[in-house]
């Protein structure tokens, strides 16, 4: 069951409930994702790692509401989502910010586009705060590294206060060092504003710098193949022995997924019966 942490803040988070989802891009094609069921608490920061073409990008597109899935239903804050709305936030590896426009700009316009302009001018010097990035409120965002143009991204996106935000490896272009600290950063921030935060990775170090489930895919098709809870405290570090515990636990998962992707070729020439039980994983 997801719990939360031992020194959890009150929730304003939505619960995150995937039931039954599945997703096929065109008739005929094998299915991106199959059968996904997963249940998230308001406020619990939750990772799906998995390697490249497991279907994480589209299961993340269908939790904002920018894919409809082929089977089965998602629920935020028990609604149905049926399409894009601003309490469902996703974060990209490519900020996207206007480049012609101020960091103060760039962060009100998350309330702008969500009909709340006319609190921008109150809010966006708290947001920057919580971004550690209030002395640059009026630079143009094109004089900003690439970690803190991340930072004004992540103030946009938490501008709305959603219910849910959406991390796609938004930091996988940045130097280990920036990588480092936004990792540590959007989790404090999430678990100070008790935000339910699903992070999509393949780096298996920041899933458990980050999470408290590490949700592992199996790719073609992408279903979830293990959930594991990480039980860390709030403050992490690469060298502490129980984040590097929890990355060997996620590491045997993730390999026990791969042996058995590799041990089940496609035109498996093996008896019906027992290619029903090879299927059943
Ligand atoms: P991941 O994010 O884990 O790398 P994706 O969700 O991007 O995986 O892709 C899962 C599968 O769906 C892959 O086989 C990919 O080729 C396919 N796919 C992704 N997007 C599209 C699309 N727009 N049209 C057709 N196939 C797609
Ligand atoms: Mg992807």
């Amino acid at each position: 069951m997801p719990t939360h942490s031992r020194h959890s803040p009150p929730p304003h988070g939505a619960d995150l409930s995937i039931r039954g989802v599945g997703h096929r891009y065109g008739r005929g094609r094998e299915p991106a994702l199959l059968d996904i069921d997963l249940e998230v608490a308001p406020g619990d920061v939750v990772a799906l790692v998995g390697r490249s073409g497991s279907g994480k990008s589209t299961l993340l597109h269908i939790l904002a509401g920018l894919i409809r899935p082929s089977a089965g239903a998602v629920f935020v804050g028990g609604e149905r989502v049926s399409g894009p709305s601003p309490s469902r936030v996703v974060m990209f590896q490519e900020p996207s910010l206007l480049p012609w426009m101020s960091v103060a700009q760039n962060v009100g316009l998350g309330l702008a586009f969500a009909g709340r302009g006319a609190e921008a001018r109150a809010r966006v010097a708290d947001l920057l705060s919580l971004v550690a990035l209030e002395n640059l409120a009026d630079r143009n965002v094109q004089d900003l590294s690439g970690g803190q143009q991340q930072r004004v991204a992540l103030a946009r996106s938490l501008a709305v206060e959603p219910a849910l935000l959406m991390l796609d490896e938004p930091f996988s272009a940045l130097d280990a060092f920036t990588r480092a600290a936004l990792q540590r950063d959007v989790r404090a921030i999430a678990r100070r504003l008790g935000t339910t935060l699903v992070l999509v990775t393949h780096d298996i170090a920041e899933a458990a710098l980050m999470a408290d489930r590490a949700i592992v895919l199996a790719s073609g098709p992408g279903r979830i193949a293990a959930d594991l809870a990480l039980d860390l405290p709030e403050a992490r570090a690469l060298g502490d022995p129980a984040v590097a515990a929890a990355i060997a636990r996620i590491r045997r998962s993730f390999e026990a997924v791969a042996a058995g992707e590799r041990a089940a070729p496609l035109p498996a020439p093996v008896p019906r019966p027992l290619a029903g039980l090879a299927r059943a994983h």
